[in-house]
């Protein structure tokens, strides 16, 4: 008899943990990267990026963790991640180069903020020039200083809260050549109107065509171009921006990217 209780008792035990096992694996995990011995205002950034994220974990329903060590960019532990954030850097060596191929080749997600795309001769990255849409880093404005936006995709599921054109806060705005727009697998989101041209003071925008938040639809990634100080946080539109797009990252069917 007692050993029928215990019987019943092990049954409903591994029914309880099946349970909550199977309701923790709904949550989508999304793991973020940034150093903290880089450029002041890109720290500053990151850390309120991670308070910002977190919040919004607890709102919308998926696990959010950080790290600053960038050989956590491994096969093993990016195999349960649904998105990768990169807030502030990129990888710093060939291994954990070829782990973020690996996993954006297998559908993996992957949300990009300002210096994440940085790229110039130096980096010698083939694959990621052409995951970001071939633009290589050209000139930013400086000052960091506001900016009018131009939604180029309204109907898109990441802009749908923005009106067709808004001021976002101070940002250093990066420009690339070519403009990832050449790109036919870029759908370019947000582009910097030409308003703002001359845009900064010591470090001059000028002219061009400077898109700021796009996509490659070969991936399923976002690059967003702000990142830079202690302002990015400062607009309710621009926040649901970020959230709409690590929602829409988390969405997205891995199955949809395979075999690229
Ligand atoms: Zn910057």
């Amino acid at each position: 008899m007692i050993k029928a209780y215990i019987r019943i008792f092990l049954v409903a035990a591994l029914v309880g943990i099946c349970g909550v096992g199977s309701a923790q694996q709904e949550r989508s995990r999304v793991l973020a990267f940034y150093s903290t011995n880089v450029e002041a205002d890109h720290v500053a950034f990151a850390k309120q990026a991670l308070t910002f994220f977190a919040e919004k974990a607890g709102h919308d329903g998926f696990d959010f963790e950080s790290t600053t060590n960038w050989d956590d960019l491994n096969v093993e532990r990016l195999k349960r991640v649904k998105v990768v954030l990169w807030l502030n850097d990129s990888p710093h060596s060939e291994p954990q180069r070829e782990a973020f191929e690996a996993y954006m080749n297998r559908g993996g997600g992957w949300l990009g903020f300002h210096v994440a795309a940085y790229n110039d001769a130096d980096t010698h990255w083939p694959w990621f020039l052409e995951f970001l849409g071939g633009g290589v880093f050209y000139g930013n404005n400086w000052p960091p200083l506001p900016a009018i936006l131009t939604v180029d995709d309204k109907a898109s599921p990441i802009t749908k809260s923005l009106p067709s054109q808004f001021t976002s806060p101070a940002n250093e705005w990066y420009s690339w050549r070519p403009s990832p727009r050449a790109n036919r697998n870029i759908k370019v989101l947000l582009t910097l109107d030409k308003s703002n041209f001359p845009l900064g003071f010591k470090d001059i925008l000028v002219d061009g065509d400077i898109p700021v938040v796009w996509t490659n639809t070969k991936f399923n990634m976002i690059y967003i171009n702000m990142g830079h100080g202690d302002k990015i946080f400062t607009d309710e539109r621009q926040d649901r921006l970020f959230e709409d797009a690590l929602i829409w990252l988390i969405g997205n069917k891995p199955s949809q990217f395979l075999n690229r």
